[in-house]
């Protein structure tokens, strides 16, 4: 039988160092399982690369944590603590960063609907509020005048042209209609309570081409709104940096490979119920194509983002040159990628048993949700931590099942190759998953427990379980 391929997860030293039997014991046992566990330090590196390339560019910028990618308070605190901002997408976001003392100068509102409340909350706090559509300019007047004061707003622009196409949003003011729209109406007394500050977008997919054109196009947009009279203080690029997860490109592209192979039937299958991932079988022939997120990234994170900074649309200067010679300040709302490295997932070995087809499955104590995202499937090989450590000659291949009784609830449609088959009290660990994965999707359903939101960090020669503080009690700010 030929082997399953591999996708080895890139993991940072505080990870391996938790992937202890004993450990992981006490951990569950307090906080129960599944249980997320996060690293605030990795956190803070990763802002930290960001700004030095920001400082390396000589540029004023904002970077604000796209808080919807994960629900724990304590990256607030610590973005807070950092200097950097926090980009708010709901009222409970908004008011939860308030109440835990961030300046309002550092949030921004970029919510896909603005109810009352929320931009009641924004205006009464002089938080920037970025403004998807008319409708949206006529309520915010209307509060500000009850509240007998100005909001200040930035504009979503979209409907970019890259290579011929114009890129497709839902969001947004097209970028053809923008300026019009901007100097027939602000002027007005129309919108007298509303103060112009700044051009905003954030573009579907990971193209830096698309958001190195989108960004070239805002600042040029700046430049004639500056003749007519209104000053763009900074461009938001939003969020979408791509982040590597994988250690090898070439077992991410030999995965490719094999699914394909295993869709057409050329091998055993290699996810659950030959599942294409996007590939299909079309009268003999694939089609489609891998419908999960791009795993592998030779260009990540920072790398990423100082790709758009340096891109150069039209002419000899680069975005970065435009920005710094306009005085314009470039903000973002990075989400996923100030999150890599920073959490992973642990759960509990309820069961194993064979399936009517033979195949080996590992029921765990979570559900499906608690792992989960917009993509297919995520495709990293987890860690099982097994009390007994597993003699030579005894791997076995499984699927991980979680506790929602539908038959689709299988954690990941990956079968995995293990060094044997773990015992009940074995624990899962599955890696970077605070970007997106463990919260997005989470829900309720047989009334089950949310999963446990801990911190981790060392504080004796070995990790041990007085190292981990629940998310609420993460230290509020002064
Ligand atoms: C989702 C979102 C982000 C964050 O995106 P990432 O892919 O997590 O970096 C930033 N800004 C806006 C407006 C968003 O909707």
């Amino acid at each position: 039988m030929p082997l399953l391929p591999k996708l080895t997860p890139k993991k940072s030293t505080w990870m391996t160092e938790l992937g202890k039997h004993e450990l992981l014991e006490e951990v569950i046992e307090q906080f129960g399982s599944p249980v997320n566990i996060h690293h605030l330090p990795s956190f803070g590196s990763n802002i930290k690369s960001f700004e030095n390339e920001l400082e390396k560019r000589e540029l004023k910028h904002k970077i604000l944590f796209a808080r919807k990618a994960n629900k724990c308070q304590g990256f607030v605190v610590e973005s807070h603590k950092l200097n950097q901002g926090v980009d708010t997408a709901s009222y409970n976001e908004l008011k939860e960063c308030i109440a835990l003392g961030v300046d309002p100068s550092q949030l921004v509102v970029t919510a896909a609907i603005k109810e009352e409340r929320l931009l009641r909350l924004a205006i009464q706090n002089e938080i920037l509020l970025i403004l998807d559509n008319e409708d949206e300019f006529i309520q915010v007047q209307k509060i500000a005048n009850e509240l007998h004061t100005d909001a200040r707003i930035g504009i979503r622009v979209s409907g970019f042209t890259h290579e011929d196409q114009k890129l497709y949003s839902r969001f947004g003011f097209d970028i053809e209609i923008v300026e019009s729209f901007i100097c027939n109406n602000l002027t007005s007394n129309k919108y007298s309570a509303l103060s112009y500050e700044g051009l905003h977008f954030h573009l579907n997919g990971y193209s830096i081409s698309q958001r190195g054109v989108a960004l070239n196009a805002c600042v040029a947009l700046a430049d004639r709104l500056k003749e007519k009279g209104y000053t763009t203080h900074f461009i938001d690029i939003g969020g979408g940096f791509l982040v590597n997860y994988l250690e090898s490109q070439q077992e991410w592209e030999a995965f490719d490979e094999q699914l394909r192979k295993a869709v057409k039937g050329e091998r055993d299958e290699i996810t659950h119920g030959n599942n294409g991932l996007g590939y299909e079988l079309l009268e003999g022939e694939l089609i489609g194509r891998l419908n999960t997120y791009p795993y592998y990234n030779e260009v990540n994170k920072s790398n990423f983002m100082a790709q758009v900074l340096d891109y150069k649309a039209e002419g000899e200067k680069s975005n970065a040159q435009l920005l710094r010679e306009k005085g314009i300040e470039i903000r973002m709302e990075p989400g996923r990628s100030l999150l890599d490295q920073i959490g992973m997932t642990v759960a509990r070995v309820a069961f194993r048993k064979q399936d009517s087809k033979g195949d080996w499955l590992v029921g765990l104590e979570m559900n499906m949700t608690q792992m989960r995202s917009s993509s297919t499937d995520f495709l990293l090989d987890p860690d099982v931590i097994f009390k007994e450590k597993p003699a030579t000659n005894d791997e076995v291949e499984v699927y991980f099942t979680g506790a929602y009784c539908l038959e689709q609830d299988i954690l990941l449609k990956r079968k995995l190759s293990l060094s044997k088959l773990p015992d009940i009290g074995d624990f899962v660990m599955f890696i970077n998953t605070a970007g997106y994965m463990m919260h997005f999707y989470e829900s309720e359903a047989h009334l089950f427990d949310l999963a446990t939101n801990v911190f981790y960090e060392k504080t004796g020669d070995r990790p041990a379980l007085v190292d981990f503080a629940r998310d609420a009690h993460v230290q509020q700010l002064v």
